[in-house]
């Protein structure tokens, strides 16, 4: 009988979906989490690994010689040694595409927060400040209106796009900065060299995949090439943003706010300069987390497998 361990399932299934998709392929073992020193002992025999975040090294696969199969809970599958499981002929699968449109759901969750800071005028409601105001009505913070200003996203892919879509019923209108332009993305903005969204975003998004050649996009002498006042939201993945040069950005004013779901080491550390910055949301890589969003997941990751036993491996990253 198939053999199925699933490393660190609680992110994916914290309990409100089943495993039962996984269950019917095999013997199954969930755990919530895995220290690294007790990865090689849970595998054990089995033959088939799922993990999230929990690292595939290759001492991890010459320990556990049945493993025939590593399915990856995430888009990005860093945690896996994939050299090493070519070479031992073991197959490792991804999801590519599962969170397309709550990602960028998730950007306006943010844009929009800095824009009226729903949030602070609830509780300055609650807190009795409008029962005892003089007028009407009364504000906190600037209100900001997004129609008629530019969004600059820098990797226009599945998520770009779509936050582009989002952003043109606002009223904004769109620029676009990538390696490989595309007409679907002709179809939606207007693509621009790097240099040139910079100095024309009122708002940055940032979208593209985390490589040598994106690392540290967002830095001290990227951000002089910007306007004033200008608002950047990260999604992505924290290493694109050198935390401290934001952080002095956001001091000056030179970046009015940001707004960032990733940062550079995740859990953040009680040390990262972002927790002291004034103007700036930080929530804690939620973007992906919906529950419709975890249900596609699930839903892929049962196939992939199912696929894999079939002898018809699909969604495979070490080809
Ligand atoms: P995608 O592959 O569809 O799009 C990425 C785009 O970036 C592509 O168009 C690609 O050509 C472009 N690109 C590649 N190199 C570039 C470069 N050097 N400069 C500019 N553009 C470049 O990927 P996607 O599905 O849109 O996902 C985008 C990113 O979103 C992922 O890489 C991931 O880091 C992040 N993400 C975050 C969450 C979250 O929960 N916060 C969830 C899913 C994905």
């Amino acid at each position: 009988m198939n053999k199925i361990v699933i490393l660190d399932g609680y992110t994916e299934n914290p309990g409100d979906l089943s495993w039962e998709g996984f269950e019917k392929l095999g013997q199954l073992t969930v755990y919530e989490r895995t220290p690294a020193d007790k990865i090689i002992e849970r595998i054990g025999d089995a033959d088939a690994v799922i993990v999230n975040k929990c690292p595939v090294s290759r001492e991890t696969m010459d320990a556990c010689p049945n493993i025939k199969y590593i399915g990856v809970l995430a888009t990005g599958y860093n945690i896996v040694d994939v050299a090493a499981a070519k070479e031992k002929g073991i197959i490792v699968s991804n999801i590519p595409t599962y969170g397309t449109t709550a990602v960028a759901q998730f950007v306006f969750a943010l844009l929009l927060e800095i824009c009226h800071h729903v949030d602070a005028h609830s509780n300055a409601v609650k807190a009795g400040d409008w029962t005892n105001n003089k007028d009407w009505c009364f504000w906190n913070y600037p209100l900001i209106e997004l129609a008629g200003k530019t969004m600059g996203i820098i990797g226009f892919g599945r998520i770009g796009q779509n936050t582009a879509q989002i952003a043109k019923a606002l009223g904004m209108n769109i620029i676009a900065y990538d390696e490989y332009p595309n007409d679907a993305g002709r179809a939606i903005g207007e693509y621009v060299s790097l240099d040139e969204l910079f100095a024309r975003s009122d708002v940055i998004s940032l979208h593209c995949p985390l490589f040598s050649s994106t690392q540290g996009i967002i830095n001290k002498e990227n951000i002089a090439k910007m306007k004033d006042g200008v608002i950047i939201i990260n999604t992505s993945r924290g290493p694109l943003v050198v935390e401290q040069d934001l952080y002095d950005a956001l001091e000056s004013g030179k970046v009015y706010a940001a707004g960032v779901d990733v940062v550079s080491t995740e859990p953040i550390r009680e040390d990262n300069v972002l927790l002291k910055a004034k103007n700036i949301f930080i929530t804690p890589h939620i973007a992906w987390a919906p529950k419709e969003s975890r249900m596609r997941l699930m839903d892929i990751a049962v196939e992939n497998l199912a696929k894999f036993y079939a002898g018809e491996p699909v969604n495979v990253v070490n080809k």
